[in-house]
């Protein structure tokens, strides 16, 4: 084995996807597993399918190209570029859209290459990322129903994103009410109501899901076992599916605070160190090209990470009840910003077991 690694355990992310597949189930969801955060590595997405999952949904044009092998419904999770439209057309089976100009492109490539492409549209229900504004949502249709080679299958939306929005009976519950009244108007049937992602499913969890949400879009509570809305651990899930391992190349005992004129660091920055006495501190052969310190949690949680630079983490090892030596693998998990500077990174060897 070969060193820095990111560990991926297939058996926890089936396991993990099958747990919430069944949740979701219980309350008439369908679940899109989101393969972004570990850049859509088909073995991983397969574990997925594997676990339930009907769909594989990643935001990248680059991932769902690669993901080409998997015989499964593909989903663009990203708003589409109108130059790519005929690529997006080509690749993937549904797109979420919020574009005039946009999906008159989709249109036409997909009328070219004799095709019906797929589309939910979205709606911002006050998060403030993507979405047509949800009082222009129904009008919007209007504008797109007549379109040829798309087919609306639905409408959607995402929250606790860029506003921090927690999904609840009122945004959701306004998400079915525009579901119908876009029914009504048009005369027309919508067979997806996509609730969002990880952060809706506190709302399965304590059955209050607004009748006719269908689908939800699953990335991180199906890869780390968390739900989003407040961070919470899901019982029943694996929070260990990934873990990041780095080697000890270095291990000594030296003093905590620097010894000389402090100037500036190599990010520029002037440090300020607290005088903790002689400490046993490591070197981990990692750095901050490869890793976001913030998001690795040292599995001994002796460990306490000091710092760093572009290819050295700094890690302290006094409190280790553990003898570490050199050569030693330190194992961490990882937060979603982690896994996702992790994940890709060149430098960091991807392990599937
Ligand atoms: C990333 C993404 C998701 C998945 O979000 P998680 O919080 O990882 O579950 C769902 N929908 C869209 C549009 C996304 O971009």
């Amino acid at each position: 084995m070969k060193y820095p690694a990111l560990i991926i355990d297939k058996q926890k992310i089936q396991e993990n996807t099958r747990y919430l597949v069944n949740r979701c189930g219980a309350c008439g969801i369908s679940v899109a597993a989101v393969s972004k955060v570990f850049c859509g590595i088909p073995e991983v997405a397969q574990a997925m399918i594997d676990g339930g999952a009907v769909m594989i949904a990643d935001s990248r044009m680059r991932n769902l190209r690669q993901l080409q092998v998997l015989n499964i419904p593909k989903m663009l999770l990203r708003i589409p570029m109108k130059s790519r439209a005929d690529e997006v057309v080509d690749i993937v089976d549904v797109s979420l859209n919020s574009e005039l100009d946009t999906i008159q492109a989709l249109s036409e490539a997909a009328i070219r290459k004799n095709k019906i492409h797929n589309i939910i549209i979205m709606t911002d229900l006050g998060d403030l990322r993507e979405g047509v504004w949800y009082e222009y949502l129904v009008d919007f249709i209007g504008q797109i129903i007549d379109l040829k080679g798309i087919h609306i299958q639905g409408i959607g939306t995402n929250l606790t994103c860029y506003g921090g929005i927690i999904p609840d009976e009122d945004n959701l519950g306004k998400l079915v009410s525009l579901a119908e009244q876009i029914e009504a108007t048009y005369n027309i049937k919508l067979e997806v109501i996509s609730g969002g992602n990880s952060s809706s499913l506190h709302m399965v969890f304590k059955n209050e899901m607004p009748h006719r949400v269908n689908q939800l879009r699953l990335g991180e509570s199906i890869v780390l076992g968390l739900e989003t809305a407040f961070g919470e651990r899901i019982e029943g899930t694996h929070r260990d599916a990934f873990t990041l391992a780095l080697e000890i190349v270095e291990l000594k005992e030296k003093p905590s605070a620097p010894v000389g004129h402090i100037g500036m660091d190599a990010f520029g920055q002037k440090p300020v160190f607290e005088d903790r006495g002689k400490r046993l501190r490591g070197i981990l052969a990692a750095g901050r090209q490869d890793l976001n310190f913030n998001g690795i949690i040292p599995r001994d949680e002796h460990i306490r990470i000091i710092g760093g630079s572009s290819d050295h983490l700094l890690v302290d090892f006094t409190e280790c009840s553990r003898q570490y030596h050199i050569g030693d693998i330190v194992e961490f998990d990882l937060t979603y910003g982690g896994l996702l500077a992790a994940s890709t990174s060149d430098y960091i060897l991807k392990i599937i077991i």
